[in-house]
């Protein structure tokens, strides 16, 4: 018989066609299901089956808690793709990139030296608001989340800074760059969207910390696997105690699950997923900047084409988020105007931002996205017949 399915919240009906009057489209989470059928279509190389028997360990058999053939294929796939240099550099795993911000954090705050004590923790805006969040839960002596770079420029003297960089940046796409250059400011690069789904890649990234993470490149964010790429020996042992004493490493079904999905993305000629994935993420962001380009009341940001050396073809960004910005005077809170059109967006307080900004996620399924679709079209078109 036919396999029962649920349908989508916003769609009813025997084949789950039929769209549910007034129902509000979430554009809010960054759930990557845009994947999902790329998966399916790789359903049985991709798949993974664990017998009750087996990986019952904590460690590996060499005593590890990191599987060597996942840090190979890692290797692997960073140098089929050319977004980061990993040469010369030690790799470790977190339960999603989300555990290894703070583990940078910690490693950072702890080896580096100067005459204050206390690190201070900064990002440009708007930024991704874990790093706030997750640096205030932990509420350290030894760091302080302390705010937006633009406030400590010129300023960095003799204090120590971390500073988050987020390249392409959440929510906005920007290729973020570092702003401050202290002599005590370390660096963490976030690059959770530096992949030729979201982005052209105009060179191999090289800073001496680096996170990744399996949720944006394969989807898999429900597998909670993150990888960190480190130049200082004392910062990546630093993070490997921090994982340790936190959860003791990673799943080891989570491992290998992350071998199995990425020894498709580089097998062949490598780039089917990734041709899939930028297929999807470019024609959604068609769609979005041509419903856009014709409304007064919205703007979204203007992200130039690069040369993509991935792709050896210049490309313009296909980012994983809409930043929207209201422009009437009146619309102080561009989120409440999408929500009266059944549109839940993120509000740009929650970044750091006025709320006159909205974040919109397009990563996540067709459904979503084409409801969302249908949905800025209706409210860009009732905008234009009242003008
Ligand atoms: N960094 C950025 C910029 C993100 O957007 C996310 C996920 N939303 C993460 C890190 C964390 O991802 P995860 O914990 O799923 O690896």
């Amino acid at each position: 018989g036919r396999p029962i399915c649920e349908c989508n919240a916003c769609y009813t009906g025997p084949d789950c066609s039929v769209i549910v009057p007034n129902c509000a489209v979430d554009a809010d989470s960054g759930n990557p299901m845009f994947l999902e059928p790329f998966w399916k279509q790789n359903a049985g190389s991709s798949s993974i089956m664990v017998a009750g028997w087996h990986r019952m360990g904590y460690e590996f058999e060499d005593g590890s808690l990191i599987s060597k053939q996942l840090e190979n294929v890692i290797h692997k796939l960073h140098e089929t793709v050319g977004n980061a240099n990993t040469s010369n550099k030690y790799i470790l795993f977190g339960s999603g990139s989300t555990q290894l911000l703070n583990a940078a954090v910690y490693a950072l705050s702890h080896t580096t030296y100067s005459s204050s004590s206390s690190t201070k923790v900064v990002a440009s805006a708007p930024y991704y608001p874990v790093y706030k969040s997750q640096t205030e839960l932990l509420d350290s002596k030894k760091y302080k989340f302390s705010g937006h770079t633009s406030s400590w420029r010129n300023k960095t003297r003799n204090d120590k800074f971390i500073e988050f960089v987020t390249c392409p940046n959440n929510p906005d796409g920007r290729l973020n760059k570092a702003v401050l250059h202290g002599k005590f400011t370390r660096h963490i690069y976030d690059l959770a969207y530096y992949w030729p789904h979201y982005t052209p890649i105009p060179a191999p990234m090289d800073e001496d910390l680096m996170l990744f993470t399996l949720s944006k490149l394969t989807g898999h964010a429900g597998s909670r696997f993150g990888w960190a790429i480190v130049k200082d020996k004392a910062v990546y042992d630093k993070m490997v105690e921090y994982v340790d004493l936190n959860t003791y490493g990673v799943p080891r079904e989570t491992q290998l699950r992350a071998l199995k999905l990425l020894n498709v993305v580089v097998r062949g000629d490598k780039k089917e997923m990734f041709r899939f994935a930028h297929t999807v993420m470019r024609s959604r962001w068609e769609k979005l900047t041509e419903i856009l380009s014709t409304s007064k009341r919205f703007s979204m940001e203007q992200l130039p084409s690069q040369h993509c050396a991935f792709s050896k073809q210049v490309r313009p960004p296909s980012p994983a988020f809409a930043w929207l910005k209201c422009e009437a005077d009146e619309d102080k809170d561009c989120f409440n105007v999408l929500r009266a059109a059944n549109i839940i967006g993120r509000k740009g307080a929650v970044f750091g931002v006025e709320n006159r900004y909205v974040r919109l996620s397009i990563v996540n399924s067709r459904d979503d996205f084409d409801l969302l679709q249908q949905r800025l079209q209706d409210l860009v078109s009732k905008d234009r017949s009242i003008v």
